[in-house]
């Protein structure tokens, strides 16, 4: 089910990353390398080491660098990191990650600076194999690709954003990355991180063509690979408009860094820049070690897990006990599904943080159930939450910019009031067959959306927990954050848009816990220990290869005027970057991770539960 946008192209490998389209959509594709052709080996003993399908690319390090002798020349530093940039695109090409953009534009607030006006979201896989071509996950949800796109800043002009061109920047140059089209100036030495890097500038030679890369790049100083990307695409025909990005990459397999984040951004609020775009956006890439389903792998894949009965003795199921293990199998059959889509991080240390918040509601409210309420974290920034069966889902993007433990609190509480009121949703899906669908359909496949009159009736129950909770004096800062939404929501419809469960937000109101607010105190922007929510990315940090999640571990920054704070914004990509080792991947997953305040000076904005 792979279509891509109008006007393109499999061929044209678009660098046009903003189509300003005069009058109508029609419009040729800015003149780009043509017919690109499949990058040729660089080194006969590579074709060995393609990376199979089977799990571990790990061991089968594609790069034979340690054999080669280390570069003498600034010259051959330069071909060593072209190879290894053709080197990892060959290693790319069989997968097809994830790929989200999250894109707010902005207007200009002159007590908070640029903040957002409306917003846009995008969710495809890529596929790396030719070009880079992305399948969009939330077709047929919106009225057209077309509708969804335009954004209409000004009465003369219609801006286009093509989701394709945000992602263009995970490889310098698709096609011709070499000396014929690009002139290499060595700038100096740097570290980023923990890795010290080589600065290069590139220009395009003079008969490069356009949509050539022009920009920045480091390149890490003992096997040149590029860890980022820094530039924009040269010269721009007149109805394409190419914007600027930052690119990042990470070294999470052996021998390999992989594209995880670009952030774009283009802005002018200088006196009299009227009509000029300004925007920010997220680029996040993810889910390159999910596994291709092919038919073949569904039928030798067959999961054997033990399901054996620990009952003392072997009895018939109850009605009530059938009823339960029915449940049981389609909770079982969703989480899974997601899982394989890419779409829930496995589960992991930021599932205890939930969990632990979640028992301390249910101990303090004699809550018994017959099942444990198990939590997981879908990998998406769209802010929301649903259940299945007893486990609760909550995403990414929401968990990141809630600003403490009580605001989390609120969050599952709902949930679990659902659990608790027996609103069970989903058992059509212990049905096998309602799981067997592409992964670029699951949201039209999947969904878990209660009536209206569960969701009010959720909300009574969640606050009646939260009064008998620890949680009890806290609930101002979760009523803040429900206000705090409520100013940003009109602006934030796309990142307001429930993709699985119920929207939290009707028509640009907060609906869900809306009573919190009403006893909250009032929002104030000067108030710099006052922090109602956080930017995105405050909280939670996802790993590209195996989309495992953690709690970000960063110093907080003090908050010195209103416009730090950036509650629900985009902001720059800055990982700190490190070399691969086993050491620090295994350290990484047994941490118990007792989390800080990402980004706030605010002491009390820290996520660690109260055992
Ligand atoms: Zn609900």
């Amino acid at each position: 089910m792979r279509k891509v946008m109008n006007n393109m192209n499999m061929n044209w490998m678009i660098l046009a990353l903003l189509a300003v389209t005069m009058t109508a959509v029609a419009q040729q594709p800015a003149s780009a390398p043509q017919n690109p052709q499949p990058v040729a080996a660089t080194q006969p003993e590579q074709t060995a080491a393609q990376p199979s399908q089977t799990q571990s690319g790990q061991e089968q390090s594609g790069q034979a660098q340690s054999n080669l002798a280390p570069p003498a020349t600034m010259d051959q530093v330069i071909d060593r990191v072209i190879m290894q940039e053709k080197e990892l695109i060959k290693f790319l090409s069989p997968r097809t990650p994830i790929v989200e953009t999250y894109l707010q534009n902005l207007t200009q607030d002159p007590q908070l600076g640029p903040i957002p006006q409306n917003d846009h979201y995008f969710l495809g896989r890529m596929d790396l194999s030719q070009s880079i071509d992305r399948a969009d996950y939330l077709k047929g949800k919106d009225e057209g690709m077309e509708r969804h796109l335009l954004g209409g800043f000004t009465k003369k002009f219609k801006f286009q954003y093509q989701p394709l061109g945000f992602s263009w920047m995970i490889f310098v140059d698709r096609t011709d990355f070499d000396r014929q089209h690009y002139h290499f100036h060595y700038a100096r030495r740097e570290f980023l991180g923990d890795v010290r890097c080589l600065v290069f500038d590139l220009t395009p030679t003079k008969d490069a063509g356009r949509g050539r890369f022009l920009g920045r790049i480091w390149v890490e100083d003992q096997n040149f690979n590029i860890v980022r990307l820094n530039g924009t695409y040269a010269r721009p025909t007149r109805n394409n408009y190419y914007f600027h990005m930052d690119s990042w990459r990470l070294n999470l397999v052996p021998g390999y860094w992989v594209p995880s984040y670009i952030y774009s951004e283009e802005g002018d609020f200088t006196a009299g820049a009227k009509n000029k775009i300004a925007f920010k956006a997220q680029t996040r890439m993810w889910g390159y070690n999910l596994k291709t389903a092919t038919p073949n792998d569904e039928l030798t894949n067959i999961r054997v897990d033990s399901v054996k009965d620990s009952t003392p003795t072997a009895q018939d199921a109850t009605p009530l006990a059938a009823e339960r293990e029915w449940q049981q199998q389609a909770e079982d059959n969703v989480v899974e599904r997601l899982e394989r889509a890419g779409l829930l991080a496995p589960a992991g240390d930021v599932d205890k943080i939930l969990q632990t918040v979640v028992n301390n509601l249910e101990i303090t409210n004699n809550i018994d159930l017959p099942r444990p309420v198990r939590t997981r974290v879908l990998t998406t920034s769209p802010l929301e939450t649903f259940s299945v069966g007893n486990t609760i889902v909550v995403s990414r993007g929401l968990i990141d910019v809630l600003p403490d433990e009580g605001s989390l609190a609120m969050v599952l509480s709902h949930e679990l009031a659902h659990i608790v009121l027996g609103h069970n949703l989903g058992s059509q899906y212990a049905f096998n067959d309602r799981m067997l669908f592409s992964d670029e359909v699951t949201y039209q496949n999947l969904g878990f959306k209660h009536i209206p009159e569960e969701e009010t009736a959720a909300d009574k129950k969640a606050i009646e927990m939260l009064k008998a909770s620890p949680y009890a004096q806290k609930l101002d800062s979760a009523g803040l954050f429900i206000r705090a939404l409520q100013v940003r929501a009109p602006q934030l419809s796309a990142l307001l848009q429930a993709h699985l469960g119920n929207n939290i937000t009707e028509n640009g109101m907060v609906t869900r816990m809306a009573a919190l607010a009403t006893s909250a105190p009032a929002l104030d922007w000067n108030k710099l220990d006052q922090i109602a929510a956080l930017p995105l990315g405050a909280r939670v940090k996802l790993n590209p290869w195996d989309d495992k999640v953690e709690i970000v571990k960063a110093q907080p920054v003090a908050i010195t005027s209103a416009r730090d704070k950036m509650p629900f914004e985009v902001t720059p990509f800055y990982p700190r970057l490190s070399r691969f080792s086993t050491a620090s991947a295994s350290a990484a997953t047994t941490t118990a991770a007792l989390p800080t305040a990402a980004t706030t000076a605010d002491a009390n904005a820290s996520l660690s539960p109260t055992n």
